[in-house]
């Protein structure tokens, strides 16, 4: 028997012996194949990630909508499409994967503060469930562009509900003074016009505080302040359909302990059921924590580099593939694909931009020598969808695990890729 041993919050990443597998793949030999940088993603963990969610709903009138721009890889939208997901779009763009993913456009919301009206008559062609409204301004254009193509758009108004999620504050959505939603005293007049708009069906109302949140009570306390809005809007005459509650649960990056999915559940669920709303239909819109924990980063150390100050790990993956450190100063543990035993050193793992916020890790204890490959965790989320080819560098290659077979689910971009729209004069 080889020892097993699991990563925290990510038990389909695991070490059997001496190497580093997703569920039943040597990451080694995936890195042999494929080459580096590589994203490797299990299907197994988006799975039982989203089983959290069913479960905590079981009973109830739940439609979870996966937050695409978490990963938008056309086959990762598949696996949610195929496990009965909706989406949650904040372009035209997404629109066009979840149709060409097999997705159901009745099951899609369209969220984001600045919608064109190209994207409104696109949205209204293909029948998707519901626009998040963000603006007054934005009510007017969607009547106008629906009453245009002789359709009704459904539409929900995404409120503020000034909680602090106390996570970072570029991913803090539901303050006072973020550019996000309707301000929760402004809201009651928003959907009187709402109402009065000849394009528009308001059906629901949604809430989205912020990312990476690990503790429950912010989402208890905006659950308070969206339940006292129906309450008034529907003494206002507008009845409202459906509760949508955002997305924004956290993962663990680095020991963080957000509550698990059904757990959090629970807990909302309660609070609903006292106030008399636990019957009504609820939405979800889970970007990272259906996707955060399932997928890796594989990157080849280039060089080791010894410094007076800094030792640094110089790697083939760089910002433009993992933009999370240089946007956010965020956390991702790096470890071995094949640990080799002894202390190491500490070095600051990272890549080829020629930027210094092109960073991967600081200060990590690492034995390693050129040519090892290391894995990224915790990669699955804002990573590849967030890419560029900044420094002319193609992005990635994608894997999807399933059990022991790899499916190549996106090609390596080349050079070529990178300039192929582009003009000579
Ligand atoms: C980004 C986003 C989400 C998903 O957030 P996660 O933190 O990835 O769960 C959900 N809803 C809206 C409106 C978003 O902008």
């Amino acid at each position: 028997m080889t020892a097993i041993t699991t990563l925290p919050g990510q038990p389909h990443i695991a070490y059997a012996g001496d190497q580093l597998h997703v569920e039943g793949l040597r990451l080694s030999d995936l890195a042999r194949v494929h080459g580096t940088p590589l994203f490797v993603y299990s299907k197994a963990a988006m799975l039982s990630a989203l089983a959290a969610y069913q479960r905590g709903f079981a009973g109830r009138q739940a439609q979870i909508c996966y937050a695409m721009k978490a990963n938008s890889s056309l086959a990762i939208l598949q696996v949610f499409a195929d496990a009965g997901c909706g989406f949650d779009i904040v372009s035209g763009g997404e629109l066009a994967r979840v149709l060409a993913a097999g997705g159901d456009p009745a099951k899609v919301i369209f969220s984001g503060v600045g919608k064109t009206r190209h994207e409104m008559k696109q949205a209204l062609q293909v029948g998707i469930g519901c626009f998040n409204v963000e603006s007054e301004a934005e009510l007017d254009v969607l009547s106008a562009v629906a009453v245009d193509l002789g359709k009704v758009a459904p539409v929900s108004l995404r409120v503020n509900p000034n909680v602090d999620p106390k996570t970072h504050p570029y991913i803090s959505t539901g303050l006072k003074g973020n550019k996000f939603g309707i301000a929760h005293e402004d809201a009651l007049r928003a959907y009187r016009h709402a109402a009065s708009l000849p394009g528009l069906k308001v059906v629901g109302i949604d809430c989205h505080i912020g990312s990476q949140i690990t503790d429950s009570t912010p989402y208890l306390d905006a659950m308070d302040r969206v339940l006292d809005l129906v309450a008034d809007v529907e003494s206002a005459g507008i009845p409202i359909h459906h509760i949508d509650f955002g997305g924004g649960l956290g993962i663990n990056y680095n020991g963080d302990t957000p509550p698990e999915a059904d757990a959090l559940w629970a807990q909302l669920l309660a609070k609903l059921d006292a106030r008399g709303y636990g019957q009504r239909q609820l939405m979800i819109e889970p970007g990272r924590s259906l996707v955060g924990n399932a997928g890796v980063c594989l990157t080849e150390v280039l060089y080791l580099k010894p410094g007076e100050q800094k030792n640094f790990c110089i790697v083939d993956a760089a910002m433009n593939d993992l933009p999370r450190p240089a946007m956010y100063q965020a956390f991702h543990q790096i470890v071995p694909v094949t640990p080799r035993s002894g202390d190491g050193k500490v070095y600051d793992v990272v890549g080829p931009v020629c930027e210094s916020g092109d960073w991967i890790g600081r200060d990590r204890q690492l034995l390693v020598q050129a040519g090892d490959v290391l894995a990224v965790l915790s990669a699955g989320a804002y990573c590849m969808s967030m890419a560029s080819n900044y420094n002319t560098r193609g992005r990635a290659a994608e894997i999807l695990v399933d059990g022991t077979k790899a499916h190549l689910i996106r090609q390596r971009e080349s050079a070529f890729d990178t300039f192929a729209l582009e003009q000579l004069v």
